[in-house]
């Protein structure tokens, strides 16, 4: 598999805050972060500082090896940087990520197939972001 044939978009730099610095940074070293929430128990996507679930602010951070498998995805054909595809993964954790997928073959993405983050590098010089691709 040759990093240079995958399909795949140029995805602008992303958009850091305070909130959600963290995560980026710890996207720069290859690392997944993910929050849960110390009230409920679960986990959520996109990260907050309060839990989207149970309103608690007693969320904490915590790194995901970023498996899941695909909910829903759709191929894009028509794009002037040539076909890609977004769609949701659910983490193993439970919550669900919109993301881009990077495959060799985007025709052989599947629902329910298994599938790992890894960062693609960004425009302008920003943090790497999170995209799925098959295990
Ligand atoms: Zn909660």
């Amino acid at each position: 598999m040759s990093e240079t044939e995958t399909k795949t978009r140029p995805i602008p730099s992303p958009a850091v805050t305070i909130e959600t610095k963290p995560f980026w940074d710890a996207a720069a070293e290859g690392r997944f972060l993910i929050k849960r929430c110390n009230a409920c128990g679960k986990a959520h996507w996109y990260p907050r500082a309060i839990c989207p679930l149970c309103h608690s602010s007693d969320t904490v951070w915590e790194e995901s090896p970023g498996e899941g498998v695909i909910y829903t995805f759709s191929i894009m054909r028509r794009s002037p940087t040539g076909p890609y595809a977004i769609g949701y993964v659910t983490l193993n954790e439970g919550p669900a990520v919109l993301t881009n997928f990077v495959a060799d073959d985007l025709d052989a993405l599947a629902i329910g197939q298994k599938v790992k983050v890894k960062f693609q590098p960004t425009e302008g010089g920003g943090p790497p972001a999170p995209v799925f691709s098959p295990l």
